[in-house]
């Protein structure tokens, strides 16, 4: 298993927000993470930066070998709740940080199969035989629109409270995740981005970078060009690992 990440200020915003990591738990078990953070000029990366390294710690410590998917699972769950309690005790801690949180998007990649955790609008893709398969749900407000009938998916690109997400890691008490698990095959690849990428590109053109581009190593770089070369008001985040 190969992995790659980068995460970039973008065109427009004075910092960056956002928080990824790549760490390996076992010789056969990644972890991957992107963190995308809200609130004031001095708290959304604060917020993004402590969910990312609790989470993290919290798996590395629980994380064994011989864990099945449910085990996997469970653990990812674990992790997101202590890290959901560090950045709502931390929003406390000085009104710099009240109403703070993040995004959190994380995968488990044994050499079979994935295992991911989603709270908030960051996203999650697999690639593999069938192409880009998007595998999270976005908790925003567009989306709640959009299965309710109330807007198109393309109107939702383009809506002015498409920022909004309805579910974040540290603003509340207690933060569920949704879980998703998908069998992967060798060549297959996984991705996770920020907003700040899945704003500037279609999946048609992400799959067309991540399967049809440049080698791998070389990947996440030419995706974030892109995302600049469209203005990019946003930070990006990319992280990409291949089975
Ligand atoms: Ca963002």
């Amino acid at each position: 298993m190969d992995a790659w990440g980068l995460t970039d200020l973008g065109n427009v915003r004075k910092q960056n927000q956002d928080f990824y990591d790549i760490v390996t738990l076992h010789p056969n078990q990644l972890l991957l993470v992107v963190c995308d953070g809200m609130g004031g000029a001095k708290s959304g990366n604060v917020a993004s930066r402590l969910a990312t390294e609790v989470f993290v710690g919290e798996v590395r410590r629980t994380a064994r070998e011989d864990m099945d998917v449910e085990q996997i699972e469970k653990m990812l769950r674990d992790a997101v709740s202590l890290a959901n309690q560090a950045v709502f005790e931390q929003s406390k801690v000085s009104s710099d940080f009240t109403g703070m949180g993040t995004t959190l998007v994380a995968a488990v990649l044994l050499p079979d199969r994935a295992i991911i955790a989603n709270v908030g609008d960051s996203r999650a893709y697999i690639f593999d035989k069938d192409g880009i398969r998007f595998m999270t749900v976005d908790h925003s407000l567009v989306e709640l629109m959009v299965r309710r009938g109330e807007i198109t998916r393309e109107q939702a690109k383009t809506h002015p409270s498409k920022n909004l997400i309805t579910r974040a890691v540290g603003t509340e008490a207690n933060v569920d995740c949704d879980l998703y698990n998908q069998e992967l095959h060798p060549g297959d690849a996984v991705l996770l981005c920020s907003d700040g990428l899945s704003n500037e590109m279609a999946d048609q053109e992400i799959l067309f970078e991540v399967v049809h581009g440049v080698q791998k190593e070389g990947c996440c770089q030419r995706l974030l060009d892109i995302a600049k070369g469209r203005g990019a008001p946003d930070n990006v985040t990319v992280v990409l690992a291949t089975v």
